[in-house]
């Protein structure tokens, strides 16, 4: 059996992974280098205890808020595209309590067996920069603290081994003195991991070079429809032929779809991140900076602090006010960190956003052997070896996918 899997980054690269291990024969396609878009620009968090949903209850009407602001963590640049006008509705019917939790149980089933993935990966050889350290929280607001601890009990109850305590002020204060005074408390997590995205992505490419996988990089891919209604992809002119097609092209995915006039919900939510260089008093684990909604994550040898959240069409441009928006939260959460006399370069990355917050993970309904795999917003990093594994579930038919239904193509 032949699969064509169309994007290389961290999905794509993943159910290239165990496609190849089922013993399917692949081709991957990307016009950019492996992992080089979203996937290598983000926190690199692998978050069991983030299971929740981006559509959540009074999401729309912070965005709303916040839309004046030029540098807000959560934007909407309206445009008026029917598309995203009906991405955005779909959306705020999402942003309902009932709706919100049972995403939470989806996204928390599916992050449930990542750690495992991920240690399988690391023990066929894959190398890549992780670290176990807890995960903490920081609220200024307490009654955000206490909605957020609701949300960790959740993913207590459905996550074996992962467990999270509060911390009031004086535990920052004796624990954590880079903290301000103006941060109310803590949540802190043990169970989650981080990573090196870059790293990551570049031991999975590595490893699907080494099991046979066939790379065609350079040149971007389209769909095609032959007149016996069967689907080719064309590559720089050339016609390939494939048993299945895997779409993994992340924001890009319904520019794919276009050649055969189909398109899934998906809508770009941009962000940005700085690398900072290490320096003495800086965090030395995750911290998560909650109404700043902000991401800091120490590396070997960096720090990376990335954050916001903008819908507003594929755009890779920089406008630094909104990347910018990211440092200026820091002085309210930290007491000296971090030194920014050398101002540091802003980068970005599209995440691949669905109205209800699941990825899209299945068939297209249509044209079952073309497969979507994309949606995956803020975890992406975190569930690609789970939707690897799901994908080549379904493209070899050796086992059902769970929660079809829920992570459907033609859901909305
Ligand atoms: C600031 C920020 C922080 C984040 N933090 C985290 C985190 O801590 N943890 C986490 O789990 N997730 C995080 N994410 C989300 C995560 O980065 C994304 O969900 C994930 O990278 C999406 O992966 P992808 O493979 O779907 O898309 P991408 O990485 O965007 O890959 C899509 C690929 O498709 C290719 N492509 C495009 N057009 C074509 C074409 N015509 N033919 C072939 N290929 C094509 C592109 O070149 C690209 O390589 C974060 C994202 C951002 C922006």
């Amino acid at each position: 059996m032949r699969t064509i899997v169309i994007g290389a980054g961290a999905i794509g690269l993943s159910a290239a992974y165990y496609l190849r291990k089922n013993g399917v024969e692949v081709t991957v396609v990307d016009p950019a280098p492996p992992g080089s878009k979203a996937s290598s620009h983000n926190a690199g968090w692998i978050v069991p205890s983030m299971s929740a949903p981006v559509p959540a209850p009074g999401m729309m009407l912070q965005a709303l808020r916040w839309m004046l602001r030029r540098d807000s963590p959560l934007y909407v640049t309206p445009t008026f595209s029917p598309q995203f006008v009906r991405f955005m509705a779909l959306m705020l019917r999402n942003c309902t309590t009932a709706r919100f939790e049972a995403g939470l149980h989806v996204l928390s089933d599916l992050s449930a067996e990542t750690l495992q993935l991920f240690d399988d990966l690391a023990a066929d050889g894959i190398r890549f920069e992780t670290h176990a350290d807890p995960l903490t929280m920081l609220f200024q607001e307490p009654q955000k603290l206490e909605a957020h601890a609701v949300e960790l009990e959740t993913v207590a109850e459905r996550i074996p081994g992962f467990s999270w305590r509060a911390l009031d002020r004086q535990d920052l204060a004796r624990e954590m003195p880079l903290v301000s005074g103006g941060v109310a408390g803590g949540l802190q997590s043990f169970g989650d991991r981080s990573l090196d995205p870059a790293s990551f992505t570049a031991g999975l490419a590595a490893a699907c070079t080494r099991d046979g996988v066939e790379f065609r990089l350079g040149r971007p891919a389209a769909l095609q429809q032959e007149p016996d209604s069967s689907v080719s992809v064309v590559v720089d002119g050339e016609v390939l032929h494939a048993d299945r097609i895997v779409v993994a092209a992340g924001v890009w995915t319904n520019r794919v779809l276009a050649g055969i006039h189909e398109k899934v919900a998906v809508q770009a939510g941009k962000g940005y991140g700085y690398d900072l260089p290490l320096q003495p008093d800086g965090p030395t684990h995750p911290l998560y900076l909650a109404e700043a909604k902000v991401a800091i994550t120490p590396l070997d040898t960096k720090v990376r602090i990335s954050g916001t959240m903008g819908f507003g069409g594929i755009d890779e441009r920089i406008n630094s006010v909104r990347a910018g928006g990211i440092l200026t939260s820091l002085p309210s959460y930290f007491t000296a960190w971090p030194d920014l006399s050398e101002k540091p370069q802003p980068w970005t990355g599209l995440r691949p956003m669905t109205p209800d917050g699941l990825p899209i993970i299945g068939p297209l309904r249509r044209r079952p052997h073309v497969l979507v795999a994309t949606g995956h917003a803020m975890l992406g990093i975190s569930l690609a070896p789970p939707t690897g594994r799901l994908i080549a579930e379904m493209a070899t038919g050796h086992a059902p996918g769970r929660h079809r239904a829920s992570l459907a193509a033609d859901r909305f």
